[in-house]
């Protein structure tokens, strides 16, 4: 039985998991290997980007790099269900895949920052579930934009600067996870998941339909 549905018996309206953190907490990482864990049935949410590609990144695959007039036409034609700017960057969410996903009765998976998340809640807040990643210090976070070595210094410094306000925004999460061990965090991802699956609202009716069905019984 996949997990996607902790019942088969019982449909479900698909849920939209948002993972938001500072950059270099280990976010990639963690959502890396949620989408690798078939038995999970994530589909992660390809965001549109005006920023410029990493070496590591493949378009279509991490983002789907576009130019600022690319991004405008999107917007205009509200392609997007949300859109930020970030580190002088431009971010969106396109909303076809979304819809396509959820109403299939499965989840989407989003890497998004907070304004972004705003924006979704504000629209669809019954279907949202926010984890807020925390690195477990301060130092650990830089040591990891260190490592990463993909962005200028100055780069590295205004991700540093954006960490501290970004993690001052905790409180509009649903769930909070130190990322120490990424075994760990997995695990308790993975809890967050399966016990807001089996929320009843997410099930009204197919529970309903069930219920019917066992009093119906002979
Ligand atoms: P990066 O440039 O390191 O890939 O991402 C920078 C920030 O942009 C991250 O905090 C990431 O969560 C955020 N981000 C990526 N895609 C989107 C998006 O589609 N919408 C919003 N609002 N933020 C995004």
């Amino acid at each position: 039985m996949p997990f996607t549905s902790p019942n088969p018996h019982i449909r479900r309206r698909g849920l939209m998991l948002i993972l938001s953190s500072p950059s270099g907490a280990g976010k990639t990482t963690l959502t890396r290997n949620l989408l690798q864990d078939r038995t999970l049935d994530l589909t992660l949410s390809i965001s549109v980007t005006t920023r410029g590609r990493r070496t590591s990144e493949a378009d279509g695959v991490h983002y789907h790099f576009r130019t600022k007039q690319d991004f405008d036409r999107l917007r205009a034609q509200d392609d997007l269900l949300e859109w930020a700017e970030v580190h002088g960057n431009f971010y969106g969410t396109p909303r076809p895949p979304v819809e396509a996903v959820l109403s299939q009765g499965r989840d989407m998976l989003f890497d998004i920052d907070y304004q972004g998340t705003q924006q979704v809640l504000k629209k669809a807040a019954k279907d949202v579930v926010t984890i807020f990643i925390l690195p477990p210090s301060m130092k650990e976070l830089q040591a990891r934009l260190d490592r990463r070595a993909e962005d200028a210094p100055d780069v590295i410094a205004k991700r540093l600067d954006n960490a501290r306000h970004e993690i001052s925004r905790w409180t509009m999460y649903d769930y909070v996870i130190v990322n120490e061990d990424i075994q760990r965090a997995l695990e308790e991802i993975r809890a967050i998941l399966m016990a807001e699956r089996l929320k009843r609202s997410r099930a009204e009716q197919g529970i309903g339909a069930f219920v019917k069905g066992l009093l119906e019984e002979e």
